[in-house]
């Protein structure tokens, strides 16, 4: 990948990205696209520009999805560019107030699990009584789903099977709990020796994006002398997002550490997400029940753009015997479902309207439940179908599979 200062320069301005640009397709703005974006940044590197606040909101507007890189024809990764700079302007604007509260909760083990627990609380018992609907991001309080209890630490029974360190990240061990004890269910079904740890530290990849390395780059350490402290045949994920962080943002954070980056080179090859794990297993539709069931698949950005999964998440939904299967349109399938970290929060009209297609795009193919193997984008695909009346479902396939587990 080219580095990021030689990123801008390097634009063809073939316009190749404009066709994929979820924010582009939306507006329609030149200057929102991202050879728009490449531009303003070219311009500012050259003392071209004049207003550094507008270049900020502009490059606020980017939900950092990859898709402009994957189909750029010189392999010009804008999001780099972007994070890049965001770098620099971090240090010279900080963090405004939503990401100053994000910080403090994700850097710190107690508060996430304490925060997690009054969320769960407040929100259990007051979603459904609430006599008004409240605005949450693209979402609103009454269409998002209640939260389950948080993963506990599991170790290993050394019971001879593969040893597998389960990385369940923030949403599916604090807030979606349900998703990382059906993947725990499956890999063990499946023979794996699963270790869960408490000391397990967010990923970072919020920060990350929005250039603030300096907060992440303890919580990365301790995250690789956890994966590196004993042996591991593999280390899984459920969340692809967590995963493009060890595998790309650690590289560059640690890209002048020879020590880190060491552990990580010998780190990176056990680093796997869940359905590349289970589409390797010859024996798993052996152990799966029959269902009809109708369903789609919705490809989570990372999975597309960063980690080329879009075999694998397939291969293991048709592994359940009898489902009926149905491919959204390919280009729709894998568009953005708008949640975007925090892009939602601060641009909830957008992620909305992104939302809203994405629930078009899965009512036409009939399918009863739309799946997916991301947690945020499970949240999104989930809240904007039923903000949007329909009965369909949203599941991560790891859930489903649990389910049909013989
Ligand atoms: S596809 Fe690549 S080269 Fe073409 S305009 Fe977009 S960033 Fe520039
Ligand atoms: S990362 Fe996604 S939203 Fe951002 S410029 Fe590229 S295609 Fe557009």
């Amino acid at each position: 990948m080219k580095e990021a200062k030689d990123i801008p320069a390097s634009c063809l301005k073939c316009g190749f990205c404009l066709n994929v640009c979820p924010v582009y397709k939306e507006l329609k703005e030149e200057i929102t696209s991202p050879r728009g974006k490449l531009r303003q940044i070219k311009a500012l590197k050259e003392g071209e520009l004049t207003s550094e606040k507008m270049l900020r909101k502009v490059l606020k507007n980017c939900l950092m999805c990859g898709a402009c890189f994957k189909n750029c024809p010189s392999s010009l990764s804008t999001p780099f560019a972007i994070q890049k700079l965001r770098e620099e302007l971090f240090q010279k604007y900080g963090h405004d107030f939503v990401k100053r509260g994000m910080k403090f909760v994700m850097n710190n083990n107690k508060a996430r699990s304490l925060s997690a627990l009054w969320a769960r609380i407040v929100f259990n018992n007051f979603r459904d009584s609430l006599p008004f609907d409240l605005p949450a991001g693209a979402l609103t309080v009454k269409n998002m789903p209640l939260l389950a209890a948080p993963l506990k630490a599991v170790d290993f029974k050394n019971n001879g099977g593969k040893k597998v360190f389960y990385y369940a990240g923030c949403v599916d061990k604090y807030l979606f709990g349900d998703t990382g004890r059906s993947a725990v269910r499956v890999l063990n079904k499946l023979g794996y020796d699963v270790m869960i740890s408490k000391d397990e530290k967010c990923c970072g990849i919020p920060m990350i994006i929005s250039g603030d390395i300096k907060a992440v780059k303890e919580n990365a350490k301790e995250n690789i002398e956890l994966l590196t402290r004993q042996y591991y045949d593999y280390v899984v994920f459920t969340c692809p997002t967590c995963l493009t962080a060890f595998k790309e943002k650690y590289f560059d954070i640690f890209k002048d550490d020879p020590v880190y980056k060491r552990k990580l080179t010998e780190l990176e090859p056990k680093l796997i997400e869940i359905t590349q794990l289970l589409a390797r297993e010859k024996n798993l539709g052996q152990m799966l029940k029959e269902t009809g069931l109708k369903v789609t698949y919705h490809d989570p950005c990372h999975m597309v753009n960063s980690l080329n999964a879009v075999k694998e998440p397939r291969a293991v939904i048709n592994a359940i015997p009898g489902i009926n299967y149905v491919e959204m349109n390919p280009e729709r399938a894998a568009a953005c479902c708008g949640s975007g970290g925090f892009y939602h929060v601060y641009f909830p009209g957008i992620s909305s309207k992104l939302g809203s297609k994405k629930v078009d795009n899965i009512k036409k193919t009939g399918a009863e439940i739309v799946l997916t193997a991301c947690p945020a984008c499970k949240l999104q695909l989930g809240g904007s179908l039923k903000k949007n009346g329909s009965e369909i479902k949203a599941m991560h396939i790891i859930e489903l599979l649990d389910k049909y587990l013989k």
